[in-house]
């Protein structure tokens, strides 16, 4: 007997919920994903900056869908989609039919039109691009250690982070923690505490998705630990040993990119019916799918999602809820049913400034920043990540590394 066949692009948060929704149900469910693995995005900044393993934040697709017989992994890079056809292509050729579709492929940065940057500040979305700001971050100590002349130290020992949303502020809380404390007394000709930490935001104010008062008190929190926060700056070159402000050039050896986000180009793909915003990214319809095709729907960070009159916000929750939604809407119309609307449920929003302090917007008004918000971050994300692995296994090393400052994560590994 021949079961409807269920196509999911992507592996994050959005498709790989989606796909557990089809366990124990009479579809034939294929997940395709250019790597072998589901990556906690909102742990990458750890993996970044050497506190965490790669490992320890990212569990391969194959094994988190193991036990779902009627689902199929495959890691491949989706070029094209033809919606009439109801085909994906991969990178090999091979077509890969659907009678329903999730995208779930997410974004990638955007540099505002100065693709060249890229090579020089890299960004963070994937364990690759943690691995790359890693190494640049972890060379950097071991040249300016080697350098004798002053001015090639400082601009080593400077870290500039272009953007002021939760990555480039959780990223820029690290950096200061790392050269202070995980790295002092082990270099002989430099100090570490001395690094520079500079972080860039064009707007009038850091964390901009965030109530003002618990964005003045991570401001605060950033400068009680050295780091030199600018608004209202705008960047306007970036080269490859600085950043340049208007007249002010400010000279670092390593800049991160963590200030803007383009969608995954395969929504254009999806054909002219389909809505755009300016980002690339589809606006779907109530119950997610698209007009015209019934029979595809777009979740998470790849979509434009409406409820309550208010745009989902690109973030985990989001991400998870549309993807369980989408799913459940195929299940209801392959049943006979009419799917349902989305509807998203705000449990709140996080961020950390180093450790031990963090914000914490649950909604209604409810602001919690500091210690408590730390420790309910740190909870809350033991708790999702023990959903992909064994929550003994977590608690033990992810606390050991955590706690110890992560000694393990520190290794500098060339790009092959
Ligand atoms: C550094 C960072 C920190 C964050 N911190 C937080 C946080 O603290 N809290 C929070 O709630 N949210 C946070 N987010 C946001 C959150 O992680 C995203 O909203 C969420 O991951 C979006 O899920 P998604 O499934 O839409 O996309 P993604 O998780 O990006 O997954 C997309 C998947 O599609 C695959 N893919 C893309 N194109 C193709 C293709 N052509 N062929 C095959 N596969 C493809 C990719 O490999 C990827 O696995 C953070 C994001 C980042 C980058």
């Amino acid at each position: 007997m021949k079961f409807p066949r269920v196509l999911i692009i992507g592996g994050g948060f959005g498709g790989l919920y989606a796909a557990r929704q089809f366990r124990d149900t009479l579809t034939e469910v294929t997940l395709v994903d250019r790597s072998n693995h589901h990556t906690f995005q909102p742990l990458l900044y750890q993996v970044a900056t050497a506190t965490l393993a790669p490992s320890d934040i990212a569990a391969p697709l194959r094994w988190l869908l193991r036990k779902q017989k009627n689902t199929e992994v495959l890691m491949a890079e989706v070029e094209r989609i033809d919606p009439e056809r109801r085909v994906a292509v991969l990178d090999s050729g091979r077509e890969l039919p659907y009678d329903y579709l999730i995208l779930a492929a997410g974004a990638r940065h955007s540099y505002f039109g100065h693709a060249e940057w890229e090579a020089i500040a890299p960004g963070l979305k994937s364990i690759e691009d943690a691995l790359e700001i890693r190494r640049r971050f972890l060379s950097a100590f071991e040249e300016a250690e080697k350098s004798t002349d002053e001015s090639e130290r400082n601009a080593y020992l400077t870290f500039v982070i272009i953007g002021g949303g939760a990555t480039g502020v959780e990223l820029a809380g690290m950096l200061p923690t790392i050269a202070r404390h995980t790295l002092r007394g082990e270099f002989r000709n430099i100090d570490t505490a001395t690094a520079r930490v500079i972080l860039l935001e064009g707007g009038p104010r850091i964390l901009p998705t965030f109530a003002e008062d618990l964005a003045a008190h991570a401001e605060r929190d950033l400068r009680e630990l050295g780091v030199d926060v600018r608004t209202r700056t705008m960047v306007t070159s970036v080269e490859p040993n600085a950043v340049c402000i208007g007249d002010e050039r400010i000279v670092a050896r390593t800049v991160l990119w963590a200030a803007g986000n383009a969608a995954s180009p395969l929504g254009r793909l999806l054909g002219p019916t389909v809505p755009l915003d300016r980002a690339g990214r589809v606006v779907v319809q109530p119950d997610l799918s698209v007009p015209a095709h019934p029979e595809i729907f777009v979740v998470g960070d790849l979509a434009v999602m409406t409820t309550d009159g208010k745009v989902v916000p690109g973030v985990a929750q989001g991400a998870i809820q549309s993807g369980r939604a989408s799913a459940r809407n195929i299940l209801r119309v392959i049943h006979g049913e009419t799917p349902k609307p989305f509807r998203y449920h705000n449990k709140g929003e996080l961020a950390t400034i180093g450790r031990y302090k963090a914000i914490a917007d649950f909604g209604h008004g409810l602001h919690v920043a500091g210690h408590p918000a730390w420790w309910f971050w740190l909870f809350l994300h033991i708790l999702y990540l023990a959903g992909f692995r064994n929550r003994l296994s977590v608690l033990i090393e992810w606390g050991y590394a955590f706690f110890r400052y992560g000694l393990g994560a520190r290794l500098i590994t060339r790009r092959s």
